[in-house]
């Protein structure tokens, strides 16, 4: 599938600097900052600073570099966050059905409470 990029999206526009953002990590090609309307105690965002629209188009056209430092960045931001030791969750929504609002790759950082069952 052929990804198309809105470089007009809200994580675009905080990538360029033209929108605030409450950073908690940047690394050369990555940037994590809290979200906006905190579901949980630590709400954190994870973005790649390439233009990449989800998962899947990262994981299939990123270089390894990107890739490796992405991966990374996530790690550290959990690290960071102090999350390991209660647990975590990691989300990542693409699409129309996976009701994906931003159309840049993110993963969702949740923790601080109990997060409940997502999956039956
Ligand atoms: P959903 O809103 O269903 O979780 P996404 O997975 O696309 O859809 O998540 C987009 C996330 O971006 C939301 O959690 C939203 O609160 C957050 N968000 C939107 N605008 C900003 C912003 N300017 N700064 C930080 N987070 C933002």
């Amino acid at each position: 599938m052929a990804y198309s990029y809105d470089d007009q999206n809200i994580f675009a526009k905080i990538l360029r600097g033209e929108i605030p953002n409450d950073t908690v990590l940047e690394t050369e090609h990555s940037l994590a900052f809290r979200d906006i309307r905190p579901q949980a105690p630590i709400h954190v965002l994870v973005i790649p600073k390439g233009a990449y629209v989800c998962y899947d188009d990262f994981a299939q056209n990123a270089s390894d570099a990107e890739i490796l430092d992405y991966t990374r960045a996530v790690g550290k931001v959990c690290e960071m966050e102090g999350v390991a030791a209660n647990g975590f969750r990691l989300i990542s929504n693409a699409g129309a059905e996976g009701v994906q609002e931003v159309p840049h790759l993110h993963v969702h950082i949740l923790a601080g409470r109990p997060l409940g069952r997502m999956l039956e």
